[in-house]
């Protein structure tokens, strides 16, 4: 079966059995993974609701028991409320904070988990100051650690966010020349991922040429591309909420001999990293092979950042492939393996493929080739 024929009848199942078979399970597993004396959750992060109940709006707070859920939001996403949210019951808010203070009492919750990472010092008083009586315990590990396992569903929409960021990029690249700006390309590009059925950019496009190509998080700029130069296109886009994020380091006009060892350097780190990965490795491992892979090479201080990092409702989440990470690698996980040379004056260089984990081996999401390719 091609990939097209896959991604149909995905997506012919109708969303409301998707939607029934889904999200009660996610809360399940949510609750078993809980170590909070806990009796209710909010949760309040957009990708958080959005995994836990399908809404996919910006305003929107979830507060769970073990045997209810509330979705509260205000007037403006009753309605998209109605259509998207399983799980829960609908309720519109006029005074946020009283409500949700007012439902969680009613409900005896003696403790409240909420997300740490997501709730701000502003937010955090406004709750302590409603929720007289209710100790408020921070649970984000469990949410961010539920959230990195990917099941079928979620595997087969980051696939289709590759998919379609890998063919706009094959369409742009034909026009890639000497004199053509960066903020061009990536207008070309997102112009192509939006055209061809992406939901808005995963985050904003790096397009970095030449000398700034040694700027890891370059911004785009009006640089125009020169002969010669490297050039770096870190790039995603969204489907249905999930991201895709690749990079690709193409050469203008012609490689040198520099451009094409470290490019082959970069390379071998970056398949070696891949190679390794199983489930039941550490992220930190995993981290170790691709820097050895450019210390060997004598290039290992030029690799200023961690070698991936996990993808999904978010383009960055747990876990992180860094000397630091403490995570283990499971079956199921998405990640990115992204190794980088940077050479302050001369340019740089970075490789990056999204894979899920697997109990042997990984397997891609990402499709672009990452052979060394000359364009113009
Ligand atoms: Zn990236
Ligand atoms: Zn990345």
């Amino acid at each position: 079966m091609t990939n097209a024929t896959q991604q149909t009848a995905v997506f012919q199942q109708p969303a409301i059995i998707r939607a029934y078979m889904t999200y009660p399970k996610r809360l399940k597993k949510l609750w078993k993974l809980l170590d909070t004396r806990a009796e209710g959750i909010l949760v309040t992060s957009p990708e958080n609701v959005r995994y836990l109940c399908g809404f996919s709006g910006s305003e929107g707070t979830l507060l769970l028991t073990r045997d209810e859920g509330y979705f509260l939001t205000d007037g403006r996403y009753t309605t998209q409320a109605r259509r998207e949210v399983a799980g829960a019951q609908i309720i519109t808010l006029k005074k946020k904070w009283d409500q949700i203070a007012s439902r969680a009492k009613r409900l005896k919750i003696k403790h409240l988990g909420y997300e740490a990472r997501n709730v701000s010092v502003a937010m955090l008083q406004e709750l302590e100051k409603n929720t007289d009586g209710i100790e408020l315990h921070p649970v984000t590990a469990q949410l961010d650690s539920l959230r990195s396992l990917k099941d079928a569903t979620e595997i087969r929409l980051m696939k289709k966010a590759a998919r379609i960021a890998a063919d706009s990029l094959a369409q742009v690249l034909p026009l890639v020349r000497p004199g053509m700006r960066e903020i061009e390309l990536a207008a070309e590009l997102e112009y192509r991922m939006r055209l061809n059925g992406g939901q808005g950019c995963a985050f904003p496009t790096i397009v970095a040429s030449g000398p700034r190509s040694a700027l890891p998080h370059a911004a785009t700029t009006d640089r125009a591309i020169r002969n010669g130069d490297l050039l770096t296109i870190d790039y995603g886009t969204l489907y249905e909420g999930y991201c895709s994020d690749e990079t690709c380091t193409f050469i203008v006009g012609k490689a040198d001999a520099r451009q094409k060892k470290l490019y082959t350097l970069v390379k071998n780190a970056h398949d070696r990293a891949i190679e390794a990965l199983q489930a039941g490795r550490s992220a930190r491992d995993i981290d170790a092979v691709a820097r050895k892979c450019l210390t060997k090479g004598g290039y290992g201080k030029y690799f200023t950042h961690g070698t991936g990092h996990g993808v999904g409702l978010n383009v960055h989440e747990y876990p992180a492939v860094s000397t630091a990470s403490e995570a283990a690698l499971r079956s199921g996980m998405v990640i990115t393996i992204e190794p980088g040379l940077y050479i302050p004056g001369w340019g740089g260089i970075r490789i990056e493929d999204t894979v899920v984990v697997r109990r042997q081996g990984c397997s891609y999401i990402t499709r672009t080739e990452k052979d060394l390719t000359v364009l113009g």
